[in-house]
């Protein structure tokens, strides 16, 4: 079913969304876009005369309860974004009489998913090597159909608008829609379009696409650059992985972080993308710092010729032209992890001129998705997050989605 299509009223609706917001030692929230993200959505059924049962995580409590990630701490934001009251079901797994008495237009929070092992559906306090394991998986799979149908009775109809966690199985993400007939299950406006930017990047694509994979390691993006190899034009691979493909080269990278296990795995990129007719584009120089903070000394030095005590921080001079020169004419933009610790203000720069190279492309035409939560604080710090055509919520969702696969949270409604 498509949201636009379904009629609300009179209807009560459970909607997972993704309200797993940033807070501060003191509960307050400091960065609300999770929850503006999911304001459309919400605010459709509410003014079709449906009322609102609303279902998320906050961060990882593993199935117990624990205060410090309750969302009784974020009731009042969402009201306030609402500009309605929102009662409160200080247990998610308990609240059909609080559902049952939902008028239209009424919303209802529920108390974090995750107090629940159920939720993830992975056994507790089990090791994977214990020969019981097996067996307490089958039976938390059962206990999981069971919380996922408790939650479906609270509603008629669920929508699923949380793309942050579309890549997992989870009873409210994905089992919950076994329990809702075709026509009462559907996508939320955030989710459509999260899921309209991947397509315009896989199967939508004006060509030179370009794609620029930053961050810290090589192992954790591997699976995604693999992929991209396929599909994209230039490739340019920038960050802390620079080091580990200058090692692999025969350079000194100094103290700068390497996985030097995968310095193989950095030679057959390489083979890969001449293979492929891809222009893989690496950094040539870096700032190096003496020390990992702002405030170290620097130098600009060759990626293979950093000096003992020295660490490259950022990409450097000649390193940003030449992304700039792979990110410019294309008409296709995909970027993912910072191209240096640009949580350091003084090690931003690379990060930087992707971003304005970016933009730039995008004023000529192209088509940009940012993705994947440090390229997004990139772009927000920056304040060009509305000078690119999409950012995504999803980190490890755009990944998997990115790779090719098929996300559960999209499956299981479509
Ligand atoms: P990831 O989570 O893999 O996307 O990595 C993001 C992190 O990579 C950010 O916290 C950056 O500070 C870090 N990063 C980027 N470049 C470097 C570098 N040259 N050395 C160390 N960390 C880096």
């Amino acid at each position: 079913m498509n949201i636009d299509d379904y009629k609300f009223a009179g209807k009560k609706a459970i909607v997972r969304v993704d309200f797993n917001v940033p807070l501060d030692e003191n509960g307050n929230i400091t960065d609300d876009t999770r929850i503006r993200g999911a304001l459309p959505t919400l605010k459709k059924i509410l003014a079709d005369g449906g009322s609102l049962i609303i279902m998320s995580h906050m961060g990882k409590p593993k199935g117990k309860v624990n205060p410090k990630f309750s969302l009784a701490q974020i009731k009042d934001a969402v009201a306030n974004a609402l500009g309605t009251d929102v009662k409160f079901a200080p247990d998610c797994a308990n609240a059909a009489e609080a559902a049952a008495s939902l008028k239209p237009g009424e919303v209802l929070l529920l108390e974090n998913l995750r107090f629940y092992p159920e939720e993830e559906g992975k056994p507790v306090g089990i090791d994977k090597a214990d020969p019981a394991y097996e067996a307490a998986k089958k039976e938390m799979k059962e206990r999981q159909k069971e919380f996922a149908k408790t939650l479906a009775s609270y509603a008629d109809v669920y929508v699923n608008d949380a793309f942050g966690t579309a890549h997992r199985k989870h009873a409210s993400t994905a089992v919950i829609a076994d329990y809702f007939d075709k026509e009462d299950k559907m996508l939320g406006y955030l989710m459509e379009k999260e899921v309209k930017a991947v397509d315009n990047i896989l199967s939508d694509i004006k060509r030179p696409f370009t794609a620029i994979m930053g961050g810290s390691k090589v192992s954790t993006k591997i699976g995604i650059i693999e992929n991209l190899m396929d599909k994209v034009d230039n490739l340019i691979l920038c960050g802390g992985m620079t080091y580990t493909f200058a090692k692999a080269m025969g350079g000194n990278v100094g103290d700068s972080i390497c996985e030097t296990d995968k310095l193989d795995l950095a030679l057959d990129i390489m083979k890969k993308a001449k293979e492929k007719g891809v222009n893989l584009v690496l950094g040539t120089d870096c700032i190096a710092g003496n020390a990992f903070s702002n405030d170290a000394d620097t130098q600009i030095c060759s990626v293979k010729e950093i000096p003992e005590g020295w660490e490259g921080m950022d990409a450097g001079p000649e390193s940003r032209k030449l992304f700039a020169a792979a990110i410019t004419p294309a008409k296709t933009i995909l970027w993912n992890g910072p191209a240096g610790v640009f949580e350091f203000d003084n090690f931003t720069g690379g990060s930087r001129a992707i971003a304005d190279a970016i933009v730039e492309a995008t004023n000529n035409g192209a088509f940009s998705l940012v993705g994947g939560g440090d390229s997004v604080a990139c772009v927000n710090k920056f304040g060009l997050a509305d000078q690119v055509s999409y950012v995504s919520t999803g980190g490890g969702a755009l990944l998997e989605a990115i790779e090719g696969k098929i996300l559960p949270g999209v499956a299981a409604v479509k």
